[in-house]
């Protein structure tokens, strides 16, 4: 069967590893049909507007994407596309697995899936300075929002991720010492469901300052772990550094009636155009994607062919410590498919 995507080169080195990875996904044999679309900075060049209608048309008939990064400016201009999109389609959940491709690295035996809740927390926008005196700007607030509904849907969307991906146990990380309503809401609900799937799924909680240490101290130890917006954000940059940067981090957004794909990584404004780029984040990307639309098999084999290629070590890119074109690269994947 076909499967239709909206497919978003996007902005930087985006249009070359969304070129590379649309021919690896191909060579695999996936029948798909892609509805070449743009946003970012395309999208102002192509219709002047970061987020085209004819995009989110695109996504609301497909509900599947696959997304090269999107620049967003900094401190003007247009507000962030990425974060916009995961609102307009209501992408919840956040899934960042990050694993150990090359042995014998710093770090050994890594198989970790950090889910985030994508929609609440401090990410809410709800932001404003306060005027004490003749200083209007004498005080900043930032309100995190943590609803029961929220914290219910990621954290039982972690727990049937660990059930049907065969793990074993679920992290939930906070700061309830001190967050106490925030942090505490979403631990109670962690520890109200975890009784559901007792025997299943072994839960544990974390407090995130531990969880920075316990990271880089054991990280072996950790399988499926959730958290709030603003924490899943920043451990989810720190587990990719464990694995070998983010040039090997993929990830999905996922919603009840969307999902949408990316790297984890930006557009790279320092090594667009030179041909130098690793397309495997995205290409994995393009992996979970055939995951969630139950075709592992394809995915199983892109993945084995890639990580062959990179622990082989001759034809790779130079954020893994080669000198491989992008090019070069991904004929090397597609050779061992
Ligand atoms: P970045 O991830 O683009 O780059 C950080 C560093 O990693 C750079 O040195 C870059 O060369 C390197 N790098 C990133 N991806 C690589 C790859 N595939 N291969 C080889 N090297 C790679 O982060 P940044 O510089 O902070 O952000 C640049 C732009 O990207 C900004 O406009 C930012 O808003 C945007 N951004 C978009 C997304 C997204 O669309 N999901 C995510 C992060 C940043």
């Amino acid at each position: 069967m076909t499967i239709r995507v909206t497919l978003i080169p996007g902005d930087g080195i985006g249009p070359s590893i969304t070129d590379a990875t649309v021919r690896i996904v191909e060579a695999a044999g996936a029948s798909i049909s892609w509805d070449r679309q743009t946003a970012g900075q395309a999208g102002v060049t192509q219709w002047n507007d970061p987020m085209p209608d004819a995009t989110l048309e695109s996504i609301r008939t497909t509900r599947l994407a696959l997304k090269g990064p999107l620049e967003t400016p900094v401190g003007e201009g247009y507000r962030s596309v990425n974060v916009a999109l995961r609102k307009t389609f209501d992408l919840y959940a956040n899934v960042r697995p990050v694993r150990t491709v090359r042995p014998g690295g710093r770090f050994d035996g890594i198989d970790i899936v950090l889910i985030r809740e994508n929609t609440e927390g401090l990410y809410s926008g709800i932001e404003h300075y306060i005027r004490i005196g003749n200083d209007p700007e004498a005080a900043a607030e930032s309100v995190a929002i943590v609803t029961r509904y929220g914290s219910e849907r990621v954290i039982r969307y972690a727990f049937e991720y660990a059930v049907t991906h065969d793990r074993r146990k679920l992290t939930l990380v906070h700061k309830a010492n001190i967050l106490k309503f925030t942090s505490g809401l979403f631990l109670e609900v962690g520890r109200k469901m975890a009784k559901e799937y007792a025997g299943r799924v072994a839960f544990e909680d974390r407090i995130v300052d531990a969880m920075a240490m316990q990271l880089v101290i054991r990280p072996e130890t950790f399988d499926v772990v959730v958290t709030t917006n603003l924490f899943g954000d920043i451990l989810s940059d720190e587990m990719a550094g464990l694995v070998g940067g983010l040039g090997l981090a993929p990830g999905g957004n996922i919603g009840e009636h969307a999902a949408i794909f990316e790297a984890v990584h930006g557009t790279a404004p320092d090594i667009a155009g030179k041909g130098i780029a690793n397309p495997a984040a995205l290409a994995l990307a393009a992996c979970m994607m055939l995951d969630h639309v139950g075709e592992p098999e394809r995915a199983t084999r892109i993945r084995t062919a890639l990580e062959a290629t990179i622990r082989d070590g001759r034809t790779i890119t130079r954020d893994l410590g080669g000198t491989a074109t992008t090019d070069h690269f991904t004929d090397a994947v597609i050779a061992r498919l």
